[in-house]
């Protein structure tokens, strides 16, 4: 901070400054700024995520602007560069794999925590990776959880096939009504209208604009939400943007 900047100096007309503010209501500020004290993140990461929550983040759209480059496009699709199409937009094939990744790993170290508070036996889906890639976060789930696949006792029969077509929450939990620590795993032995049922979906968004993706995940799990809805007591998304 120079003489010149100081803080409270900052131009509140300005872009930037008016999607800060309007997340304010919205997000989870603790998390959301927790990779400032994690020891697992080092400087250099940590200044990326500055640049790119400031648009400073050096893309090829910056190189041209400073004449380091003879155009602004991806160097990879030679489609329009941006910060978010350089983070998530470019449909390189293998960039889009890293993307995958990036969000399945996300995913495994979300269920890994779950896994071990109150009510990791009652994850009962997990659609986070394969076997190995879920052993590179040193994950590994009870026999009883269905990966990459929902059991067929989970929806009535007659909307089985209909739902086969829907893309599976990151993880689906199901707690019993009225338990508050229920380690319960044989939910078959359970009426499914004392289901207490937790759909949970991991996404990135670009950090200003979670609305889009928000929608996208209530309108991807709709027909498993309506489903369960009509059996169990009730079903809940969580959205983890
Ligand atoms: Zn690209």
């Amino acid at each position: 901070m120079s003489k010149h900047h100081r803080l409270g100096d900052a131009n509140t007309m300005s872009g930037y400054y008016k999607y800060w503010k309007r997340l304010l209501t919205s997000v989870n500020l603790t998390t959301s700024n927790f990779f400032w004290s994690n020891t697992r993140i080092n400087v250099s990461q940590k200044r990326n995520v500055m640049k790119f929550r400031m648009g400073t983040l050096y893309i090829q759209k910056m190189a041209h602007l400073y004449d380091r480059a003879t155009n602004s496009s991806c160097l990879l699709c030679h489609q329009p560069d941006s910060q978010i199409h350089t983070l998530s937009g470019c449909q390189n094939t293998s960039f889009q794999n890293m993307v995958t990744e990036r969000h399945n790993i996300a995913s495994r170290l979300i269920t890994k925590t779950l896994s071990k508070g109150d009510f990791g036996g009652n994850i009962i889906v997990a659609d986070i990776g394969s076997e190995t890639q879920m052993a590179q976060q040193s994950l590994v789930l009870p026999a009883h959880v269905a990966n990459r696949t929902s059991p067929h006792w989970l929806v009535p029969n007659h909307l089985a096939d209909e739902l086969r077509s829907c893309s599976r929450p990151d993880a689906i939990c199901i707690l019993q009504v009225g338990t508050k620590n229920g380690h319960q795993r044989d939910l078959l032995a359970i009426h499914p209208l004392r289901w207490d049922a937790h759909l949970i979906e991991v996404k990135y968004c670009d950090d200003t604009r979670p609305e889009q993706q928000l929608a996208r995940t209530t309108e991807q799990h709709n027909g498993l939400e309506h489903a369960l809805a009509q059996q169990c007591h009730k079903v809940s998304l969580h959205h983890v943007v």
